[in-house]
């Protein structure tokens, strides 16, 4: 595997998760090519370059992007990747609206609360601007995310239905490796009140917290070994553990 790089992190095998400002999105490397898990911020993009350098590899060798929600600080990278390299987002037909439109979404409770309630999670929000979290092109992108059915792409990811965070949430199982993406159902750092450790993202961000609760269970009955969120470190308890420790640690 490679070996640690800025901002990039051998997590699995064939698994590099790429990170920046708390945000994650993760590389699949198969025989037949890469699948790049959530598309991060348009910021992030020397990050992207670095993970492929290191694994000789270049843009034009991703196959496709599979996002688990259509949120800016998810499909941040899309849009280059298509015009440069021809590289297909796709996203379950529930969030596709919202990848388009990626700053209007639904949530429970005003956003600008958050910074006076949770001041330790300014300077995340912060980092998240500097790479380029206000200005992310929305993005056109194509189906073909079916819970349960794998992707035709490469490491053959299963979408694993999960909404609340988004009406369309999806994470992604690679069940060879009992690897769990779970996107923003499930995080172990919580971009709008800085905690950390398993848990939901504030209403800040999440369209209906009582149905994300319920897709928890959904996550938990894939028994993943590895939890690989799309903000904050992976957790190696597995995932049923983490799915109890975000119940109890409720929502903000
Ligand atoms: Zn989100
Ligand atoms: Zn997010």
């Amino acid at each position: 595997m490679t070996r640690e790089r800025e901002g990039v992190t051998a997590v699995a095998d064939g698994v590099l998760r790429i990170h920046r400002a708390g945000v994650n999105c993760y590389l699949i490397a198969a025989a037949d090519g890469l699948t790049l898990v959530d598309a991060g911020l348009p910021g992030m993009w020397r990050t992207l370059r670095h993970a492929l350098d290191g694994l000789g590899a270049t843009p034009d060798d991703i196959r496709a992007v599979v996002l688990t929600h259509g949120h800016f600080d998810h499909v941040g990278l899309c849009d280059r990747l298509k015009a440069e390299h021809h590289v297909a987002s796709h996203i379950h037909p529930a969030d596709s609206e919202l990848a388009r439109h990626p700053y209007r979404y639904d949530h429970q409770a005003p956003r600008w609360r958050y910074p006076f309630r949770f001041p330790a999670a300014n300077p995340l929000l912060l980092a998240m601007v500097a790479a380029g979290a206000l200005w992310v092109e929305g993005t056109k992108t194509r189906d073909g995310v079916t819970p349960g059915i794998a992707m035709d792409v490469p490491g053959r990811p299963v979408p694993v239905w999960s909404p609340g965070h988004t009406n369309g949430h999806c994470g992604f199982l690679l069940a060879d490796k009992g690897v769990l993406f779970t996107g923003d159902a499930l995080v172990t750092l919580d971009p709008y009140t800085g905690r950390t450790g398993p848990r939901m993202v504030a209403r800040a961000a999440t369209a209906d917290a009582e149905t994300n609760l319920l897709s928890l269970d959904r996550l938990a009955d894939t028994g993943a070994r590895l939890v690989l969120p799309g903000h904050g470190a992976p957790d190696e308890g597995g995932i049923r553990r983490a799915v109890d420790q975000a119940r109890r640690a409720g929502i903000a």
